[in-house]
């Protein structure tokens, strides 16, 4: 909880100082990527070989332009990578190596990722997988162990001229295959932003997120007129049958109308608007129970 609060409080200053909402969402994700509780940056979950292999994703509303990074190990921050694909390429994506070079060449700061605890759970995911003859088989290990850890981060803001943002960044589910891209770096899966809509991020198996598109669905929910609340739910209840895993979304409405729901147990979050003394934190948030299909 502390640290989705300092995320806010971070985000909020930005706005508060002059940034933009680009600006805002930036910071409150660099706050995260540097606190190691959370699946992303410096405290990333790691592959099925031990290593980090980080996304991330950036959308300014205002103008549709995005940019992600998929893959990568060499930045503290990747949503400081995203955030130069956005501003200094044509691209939307870059991914894996090439990513890397090219937060050398912005001189972006470098940070070792594994941290013992990150580390300590890849050892137990990795015994559990081998001491069980079942799940021996790579298919089924992955099944089984490519789950998400509900960790990764995001945030969303709108600034006073009414403009949109949205980012998120993840270390990705641990165990996932090398080379695995998640939703997170799948611009409209893991998180979108349009000024005429509205902004949503989500959380949870990518494969999910990125099946469904959650991220846009919800904005395009906001769009025909429901609330940011309603179009959160509407995503959540749209994970029926056997596509249901624990996924969660926080959205936002032009007007800053916050909406957030969940199908997983734990979903952290926090907001704060403008006449607010300080962020509000809620440990979850409304909970759907996702309709068979
Ligand atoms: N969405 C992330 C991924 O699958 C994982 C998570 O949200 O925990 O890459």
């Amino acid at each position: 909880m502390k640290g989705v609060r300092a995320s806010v409080e971070s985000g909020y200053e930005t706005l508060t100082t002059g940034g933009s909402s680009v600006d805002a969402v930036e910071r409150a994700v660099v706050e995260m990527e540097d606190t190691p509780v959370f699946n992303a940056g410096v405290g990333s979950a790691l592959n099925l070989v031990g290593e980090t292999e980080m996304d991330a994703g950036i959308m300014d509303g205002s103008n549709l332009r995005a940019g992600t990074v998929a893959i990568v190990t060499y930045p503290k921050n990747p949503i400081r990578l995203a955030r130069l694909v956005m501003e200094k390429t044509q691209h939307v994506t870059l991914a894996g190596r090439p990513a890397d070079t090219f937060a050398r060449i912005m001189r972006l700061e470098p940070a070792e990722h594994r941290t013992r605890m990150r580390t300590r759970m890849w050892r137990q995911a990795l015994k559990e997988t081998m001491e069980n003859p079942l799940k021996r088989k790579i298919s089924t290990a992955l099944r089984q162990r490519s789950s998400p850890i509900h960790e990764t981060v995001g945030a969303l803001a709108v600034d006073s001229s009414g403009n949109l943002a949205a980012a998120t960044s993840t270390g990705g589910s641990l165990m996932k295959l090398p080379g695995r891209v998640g939703d997170t770096a799948i611009i409209g899966a893991g998180c979108y932003a349009n000024n005429r809509t509205g902004a949503a991020t989500v959380t949870g198996l990518g494969e999910t997120a990125m099946r469904f598109l959650l991220s846009k669905f919800i904005c395009d929910r906001m769009a025909s007129g429901r609330s940011s609340q309603r179009a959160a739910e509407a995503a959540m209840r749209l994970l029926g049958g056997s596509e249901f895993v624990p996924m969660g979304a926080i959205s936002i409405d032009r007007h800053g109308r916050i909406g957030a729901a969940q199908t997983s147990k734990f979903m952290p979050w926090a907001f704060r608007t403008r006449n607010m003394p300080q962020a509000k934190c809620m440990p979850k948030a409304k909970i759907i129970r996702p309709s068979a299909r």
